[in-house]
């Protein structure tokens, strides 16, 4: 009987745990406080931003939020990071992707103190997951370490696939993943006989941005898949990079989309936002 990994509910019992921290944080006189920029007003960027803003608030998190115009500069940008990078009472920082092509998202990531990188895109952030020093994880990677953990899939010693190479999913993920012992691939779209490189593997991370791409050729029986992808379909219903219907029946677990990748992304970034306090305290 293949597993269905419940996002929904992981990142439910992630929240929970982190109310009653923030709680006693309160208890002893600290607030956690994180401030949300966002640039311009991009439908999607507006719906992230919004569901953050919600968790914080269901969690006890004070969030700020900066809702800067389009025409906003690199430089008036680059100013309000510094203040707040400066400023003692917020924790963490958040710049909403992406951001209008005159400004240099690359320059802004790297504007943020590593302290407050809740994201993890700071070259800094990157370094420390690299060499095992602590700091903040970029959070789809960071969930879907939460997801395997918490279902009961073993890491260590297992074949793990990664497909994607980007900065904020693929990559990390591979850190994590061998950080957990795994014995780590990564692909991409260079990769030659990518069936020949996915069947190896006990765990499959599908990051590539391709709707339904995976389908059962490219699984070992009984394999674990994350479904990283996230795409509306023309019947306006989401779909991932994995083929699931095709290639649930042949899996031991798999995350659905929506419900599986998806809620852990948030859940993950305030468990960052809370962990700042701490790794601000060194
Ligand atoms: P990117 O577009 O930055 O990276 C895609 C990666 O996939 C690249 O490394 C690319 O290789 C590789 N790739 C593309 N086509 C192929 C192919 N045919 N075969 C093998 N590899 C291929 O995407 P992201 O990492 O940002 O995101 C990946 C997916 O995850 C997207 O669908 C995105 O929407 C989703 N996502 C979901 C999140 C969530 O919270 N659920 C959060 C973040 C992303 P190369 O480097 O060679 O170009």
């Amino acid at each position: 009987m293949t597993q269905v990994i419940d996002g929904k509910a992981i990142s439910a019992q992630i929240k929970e745990e982190l109310k009653g921290k923030v709680q006693a944080l309160k208890n002893a006189g600290r607030e956690v406080t994180l401030a949300v920029i966002q640039v311009g007003e991009d439908a999607a960027s507006t719906v992230y931003v919004g569901n953050k803003k919600k968790a914080c608030e269901y969690i006890g998190i004070r969030s700020l939020a900066y809702e800067l115009p389009e025409s906003t500069s690199e430089t008036e940008l680059l100013e309000l990071i510094a203040e707040l990078n400066k400023r003692t009472d917020v924790n963490g920082i958040l710049v909403q992707l992406p951001l209008p092509k005159h400004i240099e998202e690359d320059k802004v990531i790297r504007s943020i103190h590593p302290l407050k990188d809740v994201d993890g895109f700071h070259p800094a952030s990157v370094g420390a997951l690299c060499i095992g020093e602590p700091g903040f994880v970029s959070c789809t990677p960071a969930g879907i370490i939460q997801l395997l953990k918490r279902s009961g899939v073993e890491i260590a010693g297992k074949e793990c696939v990664v497909v994607g190479r980007s900065n904020i999913v693929g990559k990390p993920m591979a850190m994590l993943l061998l950080r957990e012992n795994g014995t780590v691939t990564v692909a991409h779209s260079k990769t030659k006989d990518l069936k020949s490189v996915t069947k190896r593997a006990d765990i499959l991370i599908a990051a590539v941005g391709k709707p339904k791409m995976f389908t059962r050729e490219y699984i070992k029986e009984g394999a674990v898949v994350i479904d990283v992808g996230i795409h509306r379909m023309e019947n306006k219903k989401l779909c991932g990079d994995v083929d699931y219907e095709d290639v649930a029946p042949i899996c031991s677990a798999i995350t659905p989309v929506p419900g599986g990748v998806g809620p852990m992304t948030i859940a993950m970034l305030m468990h960052n936002c809370v962990e700042s306090i701490q790794i601000q305290e060194g």
